[in-house]
């Protein structure tokens, strides 16, 4: 069981390492190398694409997902990459019924490519959070690409140098924190590098993870910037000492205890949010990483965080490691049925995709549709309050105004 256990742990770490197959072996020089040469792929695709430009549309004959309820039919106007109340000779698209959904977001993925964006995007994931950046030479390199999934990223997550999963992301000494001196710098560091949260790693305790001092001076030097922490935490005790930390977003939950009513007093008092990522644990279960204690657990913990109404937001690890990957774009339709099975409430479920996932990631310019917001939509043809499954229905799929063409049957 502890075996199991512990290379549960390994694996939830293993997938950030780009194309590592083997958690054993040393990956971190020829990592690095792929990186750059996938980072010049990326960078060289940009542009590249036959990106039609913004129009104005009217999108007539939609119900609309406001974030309580379906809206009678209507027509919604885009005018370039925002919403607006009307616009005069705009395209018309009849939505034959069907409903305007906010574009998703995935609030924990791991894409690297062009490729894993053209993926999301044909999903309807309109945005999506990076949670740490590993290689970093990838993350800038699938920014602003127009038309595509919006991509928000952390930088570097913050790791000891013996921990397990610096040893697994091949980080190298100077890319770890031993003190709680260095932890301005570092949170200066990924912010001069574009990330616009804060990623720390809470492992298990032992004598090789980062030191609860590090930890809090972390949350405190991103809070004196402004900016958010977002915490791997996918144990009891990693938890406990997140929530020490003061950490703003807790994603995964525990797989070894369910979060309890102690630490979700803590969590409610210190408003932070739950990222279970559901799938993820789904998918080490399936391929025998992790027992069926594992889902369990975590479906457990979903459940109590979302009784007490500590706020929930969809995110799912998904990656493209060759062993364990989990299918961009597809997991986020996965997660949302995982999260109504874990007991919540179809609007809810909808909501952790789309105006929560916005609100806590501080992207106060999307998740509702409504006028002055970026026209990132999604349009499927049933009603996801009758059944969640309806949004895998996808139609089409705007991204600042711009259709992405090509949609997938979830
Ligand atoms: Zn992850």
């Amino acid at each position: 069981m502890l075996f199991i256990r512990t290379t549960f742990f390994i694996l939830l770490a293993a997938h950030w390492h780009l194309g590592l197959s083997c958690p054993q072996s040393d990956h971190s020089h020829p990592t690095r190398e792929k990186a750059a040469e996938i980072a010049r792929n990326n960078n060289a695709r940009r542009d590249v694409r036959n990106v039609p430009a913004p129009k104005k549309i009217a999108i007539e004959n939609v119900r609309v997902f406001d974030g309580e309820k379906l809206l009678p039919l209507r027509t919604v106007f885009i005018n370039g990459d925002t919403i607006v109340p009307y616009v005069k000779g705009a395209d018309v698209v009849d939505g034959n019924g069907g409903t305007l959904l906010p574009g998703l977001i995935d609030a924990h993925t791991h894409p690297s490519t062009v490729d894993h964006l053209e993926t999301l995007s044909s999903f309807g994931v309109t945005t999506t959070i990076v949670a740490s950046c590993q290689p970093e030479a990838i993350c800038e390199s699938i920014q602003n690409h127009t038309g595509l999934t919006d991509v928000r990223f952390s930088g570097l997550s913050a790791n000891a140098p013996n921990s397990t999963h610096a040893k697994l992301l091949g980080l190298l000494p100077n890319e770890t924190l031993t003190s709680p001196s260095q932890a301005p710098q570092f949170v200066d560091d990924q912010l001069a590098k574009g990330a616009t949260f804060i990623k720390i790693v809470a492992e298990q305790p032992d004598s090789t993870t980062l030191d609860q001092d590090i930890m809090n001076a972390l949350v405190d030097a991103a809070h004196a910037k402004g900016v958010r922490v977002a915490c791997h935490a996918a144990g009891y005790a990693a938890a406990d000492r997140a929530l020490t930390a003061r950490v703003d977003q807790l994603h995964h939950v525990p797989q070894d205890t369910p979060t309890d009513e102690p630490l979700i007093a803590r969590i409610l008092a210190q408003k932070a949010v739950s990222i279970p990522t559901l799938s993820i644990f789904r998918q080490f279960v399936m391929g025998g990483a992790a027992p069926p204690s594992a889902y369990s657990a975590a479906n457990a913990s979903a459940h109590e965080l979302y009784k007490a109404s500590v706020p929930i937001l969809a995110g799912t690890d998904s990656n493209s490691n060759p062993t364990l990957g989990l299918p961009f774009g597809k997991a986020l339709h996965d997660e949302l049925e995982l999260l109504v099975g874990a007991g919540m409430s179809t609007v809810d479920v909808l909501r952790s995709a789309t105006v929560l996932a916005a609100r806590h990631n501080l992207l106060f310019d999307r998740g509702v549709v409504a006028p002055g917001m970026r026209a990132d939509l999604v349009l499927i043809s049933g009603d996801p309050i009758a059944n969640i499954s309806a949004t895998r229905d996808i139609q089409r799929v705007w991204i600042a105004g711009i259709e992405y063409e090509e949609v997938a049957a979830a």
